[in-house]
């Protein structure tokens, strides 16, 4: 197989110096010490696991014959999806926010799984299904954009309507440009819902820290004023750097029941 990136594992990024350390696996965090005086910070650091939890998520996402990691199948409408067997998370955003990159990180420690992309205009976008071994399934949800078809509305509402294993939708937002319009058709189909679901926000490499800082406290801000069932945690994730890629990891194998006690770090 192919070999894996460099920090795509924690003992690689255990090395490195304490700072560095602190921005690839809680990029969140490092922010902290930039913010006015006086800043309420509770929304920074509500998932904060400890190592051996952080370890533990990794071994999930680590394949080996006993543990296999797998493309399932793809499907463009809800009667063609797996059976509802496992615990499930999805992953949605607009068409280049990055979700192919972040899903191929997650899974960089399985270099054998195909992380397909469909990206010609027009051509039929899928609901492609990962499965983690025996724990849980991940869901590469078709990417919408300024002219999102009605059939996509229509397989994204059915699946998040329907989908009775379903444990948390995450939600992809680009840091750079932070929220937009398009985002809040999901957004609002989220809350209509009554879906849970968490923010990520992607390509943290290419954002400034200032335009970072400006996108996170205003996402903060919209998701207090305006949602019930979105995470009040951000979360921030580089797929060229692999920061916030084991937190991520780790987040996932928590709402997915895998890792019942988080002991915090
Ligand atoms: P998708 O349409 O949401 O699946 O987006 P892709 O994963 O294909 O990414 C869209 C573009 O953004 C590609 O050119 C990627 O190389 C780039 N990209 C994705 N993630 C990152 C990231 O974390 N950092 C940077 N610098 N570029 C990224």
């Amino acid at each position: 197989g192919r070999a894996s990136p460099p920090l795509a594992a924690l003992s690689q990024v255990l090395r490195l110096e304490r700072s560095r350390r602190t921005g690839i696996v809680f990029p969140l965090q490092k922010l902290e010490r930039y913010l006015a005086p006086g800043t309420d910070t509770a929304r920074f650091r509500l998932f904060q696991p400890g190592l051996a939890a952080l370890q533990r998520a990794e071994a999930l996402f680590r394949s080996d014959r006993g543990h296999p990691i797998d493309y399932v199948s793809s499907a463009v409408r809800m009667d063609h999806a797996p059976p509802p067997a496992l615990p499930e998370v999805c992953f949605i955003g607009r068409s280049n926010v990055g979700k192919s990159s972040l899903i191929r990180a997650l899974f960089s420690l399985a270099p054998e799984v195909e992380v397909r992309v469909s990206k010609t205009p027009g051509h039929t976008k899928k609901m492609n299904f990962f499965k983690v071994g025996k724990y849980f399934t991940l869901v590469d949800m078709p990417g919408y954009g300024y002219r999102a078809p009605q059939d996509f509305v229509e397989m994204v509402e059915a699946y998040l309507q329907e989908r009775r294993n379903l444990k948390r939708t995450f939600l992809l937002v680009d840091s750079v440009v932070g929220l937009q319009k398009t985002d809040n058709i999901a957004v609002e189909m989220l809350e209509e819902f009554g879906i849970p679901y968490v923010m990520v926000l992607t390509k943290i490499d290419r954002a400034s820290r200032g335009v970072l800082l400006k996108n996170v406290l205003e996402i903060q801000e919209f998701v207090k004023e305006n949602t019930q069932g979105c995470f009040p945690q951000l979360f921030l994730v580089s797929s060229v750097e692999f920061s916030g890629v084991h937190l991520l990891r780790c987040f996932v194998a928590h709402v997915t029941g895998n890792l019942p006690t988080v002991e915090a770090s």
